[in-house]
């Protein structure tokens, strides 16, 4: 049984992490799409809204199963006897932070290989934090993001 975690922040899902998801899918018996609810970064979506969200998306693919975690990526992976990593990378802009975290987490877990999967070129410009400056400024966002998304985007904006 070869697992994948792919983590992130998720805030909110869009099709981007679909695709990814999709992807990594094929390669693993199983993925678990892992929400980190330690980061530093304010959420506009709580721990829970984001759960929810990426549930009622890729959370009903098969062999995909939704999680949380805190604390170190390389623990969670080991406790859930993952062997990869899974991460996005949309652009050279991507690569440097990247690469320095999967070389981190070699270091800190040997055992666990960091994936980068490339998204269909149409989702590569986009990402959680555009989506939201644009929901927030009234723009449509329905070409990039899930159709609940949408529906949690105008309620947090009050439309
Ligand atoms: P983080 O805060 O960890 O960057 P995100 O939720 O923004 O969390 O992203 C999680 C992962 O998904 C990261 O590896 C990121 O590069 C990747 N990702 C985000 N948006 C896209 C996209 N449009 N296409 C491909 N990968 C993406």
């Amino acid at each position: 049984m070869k697992r994948a975690i792919y983590p992130g922040s998720f805030d909110p899902v869009t099709n981007g992490h679909c695709d990814v998801v999709e992807r990594a899918r094929k390669l693993f018996d199983e993925v678990i799409v892992a929400v980190a609810h330690n980061d530093e970064k304010q959420p506009l979506f709580s721990l829970e809204e984001r759960l929810d969200l990426l549930k009622q998306t890729v959370g009903r693919i098969d062999n995909v199963r939704i999680a949380q975690f805190d604390g170190l990526l390389v623990e969670f992976a080991r406790t859930e006897k993952a062997a990869a990593v899974i991460r996005g990378l949309r652009a050279v802009s991507d690569f440097e932070f990247e690469f320095q975290m999967a070389l981190m987490n070699r270091k800190l877990e040997g055992s666990v290989e960091t994936i980068f999967l490339m998204p269909k070129e149409e989702y590569t410009y986009l990402s959680s934090r555009l989506v939201k400056e644009i929901a927030r400024l009234g723009g449509d966002v329905s070409e990039f993001v899930p159709g609940i998304v949408i529906v949690a985007l105008d309620k947090k904006f009050k439309r």
